[in-house]
């Protein structure tokens, strides 16, 4: 007998008839002997339908109340889930995050999860009953709801198997794994039987949506046995493994990109000790998240120019501030791009192989592709181009790291 988590994505419970089929897995589960908890997310577009309403209401508004409204579809699709397990002579009940309690820090929009009380659930185990509870939400220091950020229902069932000390936690979705590239974009792309937390975690950080990054964060550092897969088909996903469960190592594993980027530029900053403190400090200081960072030198010593990038959705608070802040930082002008987009490669071969990077940049030169920004670490290479050509870019790099012949 194994203790398991199912998750099931929005699409997987996209209407009544998905939620069977949902309900159909979790019985298979039981019926084999296993104690099950459940994590749904809303129905497949719910939740974008209420982020708008919240906006139609006010365009500043009370994030506790935000956070009141978009947590609201997770708990229609865990109580019809319970219903359909019923019919069907399962045990089950629905829950929400404040009945658990799944305890979450006070951002509300992007809480983190802090605890998980099991007792109940496991209480119920003992009687074979099934939980099913509402991802995305928790209950904050404030005894107000939270929600953990968009897709944040992944976070949910891994924070779940790991304070259940589950054997598997099964990520259900509309593909079946995760692939080398989206499949939506890159029709060649090979789904991975195995990738590595790091390598996941990457990727997941650098746009693909498949996994909510912090899930990934959290499975790591718990070693959560995580496996995504399809709810439509039988065919086994791809597994989280530790970097020594890869026999054949890819140099690069995956190519993603991120769409909501922007680019700052700062024309003709003073070069002197202390700048960068005073543009960034301010920033940091209003939430805003800095990614990629290049700054000239100057040919006189004097004056330089310095180029960064932002989430799209902070572009007008950034120059909000840096425009307050002109006096202190000493810069003739400012400039900004929201079209640019962030293009990834990823890979742990990557730390073993000479020449990756000039690979990449000759693959987007041969299509005629500018580089404007570039960004490292050890398993990544990221660029951030005209945001017309990330898909081409995304194919460019798929075939050029031979991808598309896994
Ligand atoms: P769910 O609603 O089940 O959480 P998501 O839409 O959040 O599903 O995530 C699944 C989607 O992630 C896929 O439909 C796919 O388009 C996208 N995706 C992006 N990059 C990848 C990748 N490398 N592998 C698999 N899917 C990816
Ligand atoms: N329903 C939430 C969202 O759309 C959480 C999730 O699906 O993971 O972001
Ligand atoms: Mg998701």
């Amino acid at each position: 007998m194994a203790r398991l988590v199912m998750k099931f994505g929005g699409t997987s419970v996209a209407d009544l008839d998905r939620i069977r089929r949902a309900a159909g897995r979790v019985a298979a589960e039981v019926e084999a002997g296993h104690h099950v908890a459940v994590i749904v997310s809303a129905m497949a577009g719910e939740t974008n339908k209420l982020v708008g309403l919240t906006g139609d209401a006010s365009a500043l508004h009370d994030a506790r109340e935000y956070d009141a409204v978009v947590a609201s579809g997770e708990q229609v699709t865990a109580g019809l889930l319970a219903m359909v397990l019923q019919n069907d002579g399962i045990s089950a009940r629905s829950w929400l995050g404040w009945q658990i309690p799944i305890h979450t820090d006070g951002v509300h929009g992007a809480a983190r999860i802090e605890s998980i009380d099991t007792a109940e659930i496991e209480r119920r185990f003992d009687e074979n009953q099934v939980a099913i509870v509402a991802g995305f939400q928790g209950l904050g220091p404030d005894n107000r709801i939270t929600t953990l950020g968009r897709g944040g229902s992944d976070t949910s069932a891994v924070a779940l198997a790991a304070a259940l000390k589950a054997d598997r936690c099964d990520i259900y979705t509309d593909v079946d794994g995760v692939y080398t590239a989206d499949p939506s974009v890159v029709a060649g792309a090979a789904k991975l039987d195995k990738i590595t937390y790091e390598e996941m975690l990457e990727l997941a950080s650098l746009g693909a949506k498949v996994l909510q990054t912090r899930s990934v964060e959290m499975a790591m550092n718990h070693g959560v046995r995580v496996q995504v897969r399809s709810s439509m088909n039988d065919t086994s996903g791809t597994l989280l493994v530790d970097e020594d469960e890869i026999v054949e190592q890819h140099v690069v594993s995956g190519v993603t990109y991120a769409p909501n980027e922007a680019k700052i530029t700062l024309m003709q900053v003073a070069d002197k000790p202390g700048v960068a403190a005073a543009i960034f400090g301010p920033l940091s200081d209003h939430n805003v998240n800095v990614d990629m960072i290049v700054q000239n030198i100057s040919e006189d010593g004097k004056r330089t120019d310095l180029t960064f990038t932002v989430g799209r959705g902070d572009l007008d608070r950034a120059i909000a501030v840096i425009k307050e802040m002109k006096g202190a930082i000493d810069y003739k002008d400012l400039v900004s791009d929201a079209d640019v987009v962030k293009v990834s490669i990823v890979g742990v071969g990557m730390r073993s192989h000479a020449g990756v990077a000039q690979k990449m940049f000759t693959a987007l030169a041969e299509k005629n592709i500018n580089i404007q920004v570039i960004s490292t670490s050890e398993i990544k290479i990221s660029v951030l181009i005209a945001d017309d050509y990330s898909e081409l870019a995304v194919r460019a790099l798929h075939s050029a790291f031979n991808l598309d012949d896994l």
